[in-house]
């Protein structure tokens, strides 16, 4: 049986957000009592609109943002509050959205890969070039591109680049943040591919973030769909694809143009996601279900399981 990697639970991330100075400070909910589970080796999706706390939970998992309650466990080990974070920033990587804010443009391509074993290594001088050298390979780039500096490079080019620097001190968990969102669409498939050979050659647990239903479906095995800060339905890959069953997770689909062929059944979302500084009563969704009933605007669904890896927070199933 294969070992969880990274536990997360009953998390909660709120921030105070203060627009002017005459103004009432609000406090975000930003992620809301969520709790999952990814295990070694797989590729674990996070689907959901823009604004559904997707990208706040990847940096809170990577110790970017600080959480407000609950626990994450990495290999077992909980560092949630965990100071000393050197171990864990050599095992835990992030590939962010943006290619072209997350390369140093004042540094060439071997200094940006040079840097973090420079830091993290005792590797000789050597050891570095030929590690660098024999990544950069394995990534598409040619290695005569290292003296250049990001500014020379396409889209898709930077962001391999972003990818080896991720992979260079030999993490066993990456993050990547909507890695293929700001990239043309012919570009997207070739980092997908690369994503997918280097997660099988490296072994990668890879927890990937993605607003983009088709994407997702491309590269993962575990699906979560999250809805204001938590988690409403999650499962394997077909059993999202085959079996959706909440409300949200079926419109999702259904609104994603290559899942749904008869247009004229297309189902859509009504209203403007709420937010997250006044989240709804109840089923956070019920503002916005097809399906919602009296009790959906009062209490909170508890999950309801279909398989050990399929579960669902839906009054609809609360008595199977
Ligand atoms: Fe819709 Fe009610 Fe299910 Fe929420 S609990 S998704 S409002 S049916």
């Amino acid at each position: 049986m294969t070992n969880n990697i990274l536990e997360i639970k009953n998390l909660h991330v709120e921030y105070t957000n203060k627009k002017g100075v005459l103004s009432v400070p609000e406090i975000i909910h930003a992620v809301n009592n969520l709790s999952l589970e990814i295990k070694e080796g797989e590729v674990f999706a996070i689907a959901g609109e823009s604004g559904c706390g997707k990208s706040t939970l990847a940096k809170t998992i990577i110790r970017l943002e600080d959480s407000t309650a609950g626990n994450i466990y990495f290999e077992n080990e909980d560092i949630t509050k965990e100071k000393n974070l050197k171990g864990f920033r050599k095992k835990v990587q992030m590939i962010f959205q943006n290619p072209y804010a997350s390369l140093n443009p004042k540094m060439k391509i071997y200094d940006i890969l040079k840097e973090p074993l420079r830091i993290n290594t005792n590797l000789s001088d050597e050891e570095i070039k030929a590690k660098i050298k024999e990544l950069i390979k394995e990534i598409g780039i040619d290695e005569n591109c290292l003296k250049s500096y990001p500014h020379e490079f396409s889209g898709g080019q930077r962001q391999r680049i972003a990818i080896a620097r991720a992979l260079i001190l030999e993490p066993k968990f990456v993050i990547a943040d909507e890695p293929v969102s700001a990239l043309d669409v012919s570009i997207q498939a070739q980092i997908l591919n690369l994503l997918k050979k280097l997660q099988i050659d490296h072994k990668l647990t890879i927890l990937f973030i993605s607003h983009d239903i088709s994407v997702i479906k491309f590269i993962s095995d575990k699906i979560a769909i999250m809805y204001l800060g938590e988690i409403v339905e999650q499962g394997t890959c077909e059993e999202i694809f085959k079996n959706a069953k909440h409300p949200y997770t079926k419109i999702l689909l259904e609104a994603a143009p290559s899942f749904n062929k008869k247009k004229e059944n297309k189902a859509k979302l009504t209203g403007d996601l709420p937010s997250p500084a006044n989240l709804p009563k109840g089923c956070k969704f019920h503002t916005r279900c097809p399906h919602c009933m009296p009790e959906c605007a009062e209490k909170i669904p508890n999950k309801t399981s279909f398989s050990d890896t399929h579960s669902v927070k839906c009054f609809l199933y609360k008595n199977l």
